[in-house]
C-alpha cells in the first residue's frame, strides 16, 4: 500500500475504530466514564446505551458506508450523480433496506436532524428538497462527510459536494460549512500535508464557499463562516490531556452533539502528536456524544497516521473493515483506458 492510498484506508476505518470505540461510552458524562473508566477505555467492547456488539457499525460508521457507496456508484456509472445516490443510500438505511441487518428492521440509533432530513427527502425525491431546516446544527452530516475527502479529487468539487451531502439532511450553514472544512483538512493530511497546513487549507474553503458560491444550499450565511473559523480557532487553543483532566465542564462546555464543539474537538485531536490510539481513547473519554465525537475525530486522525496505526486488535473488531478496504481500494484504481 502507498502512504497515500495507507492513510485513505486509516481515513475510513478511524472513523469506524472512533465510533465503535466511543459507542460504549455515548450518553455518559465526563465523570461516569471517569469513575468507570479510570484511565480510559482502550478496547472496542460494545455494550452501551444501545448495546452494541463489539465493533458494530453505528449510525456515524454506517452513513459513512451510505456516502461511500454514492462514490462507488459513480465510479461504476458515471452519469449517477453523488448526492442523489448518498440520499438513496441513506434512505435504504433509514427504511431498513441495509446489508447486514435484518431486512426491514429500522436502525437503532438515528439523530434527530438525520430523521427529519430524510424524511423531506422521501417526501421531495429531491436532495436539494430535504434538510432539517436552520437550527438544526447537529453532528450527524460531519461524522459521515470523509468519503468525499477522499475519492473527490477536485477542490472546488469536493467543497461543493461536502456541502450538498450534507445538506440532505444537515442544511444550516455551520453543518455545511463545517463539512466542508473538515473535507478539506482529511483530503490535505491524505495528500500529505502536517496537520498545520491541512487546517490552513480547511480555513481557507471555509473562506472561499461565501454566501454568494454557486451551489451552495440556500441556508448558507456569511456568520457560519465565522463561526465554523471560530471553531477551528478553539481547536488550536485547547489540549486534550487538559480537557481529560479538569473534565469538558470546565475547560469547554457542551461536548454534546453540536456540530461546531464536534469540530473544535477533531482539531484538537488532529493537533495531538501521540498516536492514533492513545488520542482517541482520550476523545472518547471525554463522554457525550463519545461514539460520534470519536468518529469525527477518528477520521482526522487516520488520515495523518494511517492505517497501519490502528491497532489490529481494534480492525480485527470492526465489522466493516473488510467492506471499507476493499471500496477504498475499488475507489483508487486508476481510471481504465479507452
Ligand atoms: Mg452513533
Amino acid at each position: 500500500m502507498s502512504d497515500r492510498d495507507d492513510r485513505v484506508a486509516g481515513a475510513l476505518l478511524g472513523v469506524h475504530a472512533g465510533d465503535s470505540l466511543g459507542a460504549t461510552l455515548e450518553f455518559m458524562d465526563w465523570q461516569a466514564v471517569r469513575e468507570r473508566y479510570p484511565d480510559g477505555l482502550r478496547e472496542i467492547v460494545g455494550g452501551g446505551a444501545f448495546d452494541w456488539p463489539a465493533g458494530a457499525p453505528t449510525d456515524d460508521t454506517d452513513l459513512t458506508r451510505a456516502v461511500l457507496l454514492a462514490y462507488l456508484d459513480t465510479a461504476r456509472d458515471p452519469s449517477a450523480v453523488v448526492v442523489r445516490c448518498a440520499a438513496e443510500h441513506m434512505l435504504d438505511w433509514f427504511e431498513g433496506r441495509w446489508p447486514g441487518r435484518v431486512e426491514g428492521t429500522t436502525p437503532r440509533d438515528v439523530g434527530g436532524a438525520t430523521e427529519r432530513g430524510l424524511s423531506r427527502y422521501r417526501e421531495s425525491g429531491d436532495p436539494l428538497q430535504a434538510g432539517a431546516g436552520r437550527g438544526q446544527a447537529g453532528n450527524g452530516s460531519l461524522m459521515r462527510c470523509i468519503p468525499t475527502a477522499l475519492f473527490q479529487p477536485d477542490v472546488g468539487l469536493r467543497a461543493r459536494e461536502a456541502m450538498l451531502v450534507s445538506a440532505i439532511t444537515h442544511d444550516d450553514a455551520r453543518c455545511t460549512v463545517a463539512c466542508a472544512a473538515y473535507v478539506e483538512v482529511a483530503a490535505a493530511l491524505v495528500d500529505g500535508a502536517a496537520p498545520g497546513a491541512a487546517l490552513a487549507a480547511g480555513e481557507g474553503v471555509v473562506r472561499a464557499v461565501g454566501p454568494t458560491a454557486q451551489g451552495t444550499p440556500p441556508q448558507h450565511d456569511a456568520r457560519a463562516t465565522d463561526e465554523v473559523l471560530a471553531a477551528i480557532a478553539a481547536g488550536r487553543g485547547l489540549r486534550l490531556p487538559d480537557l481529560v483532566a479538569l473534565g469538558p465542564d470546565q475547560a469547554f462546555p457542551r461536548f454534546g452533539g453540536y456540530v461546531l464543539t464536534a469540530l473544535t474537538l477533531a482539531v484538537v485531536a488532529l493537533l495531538d502528536p501521540r498516536p492514533f490510539a492513545e488520542v482517541l481513547a482520550d476523545v472518547v473519554r471525554l463522554g457525550g456524544d463519545a461514539d460520534t465525537n470519536g468518529a469525527i475525530a477518528g477520521g482526522l486522525l487516520g488520515a495523518r497516521d494511517g492505517l497501519g496505526a490502528l491497532p489490529g486488535a481494534w480492525l480485527e473488531r470492526l465489522h466493516l473493515r473488510d467492506e471499507f478496504l476493499a471500496a477504498a481500494r475499488t475507489l483508487q484504481e486508476p481510471p481504465a483506458g479507452p
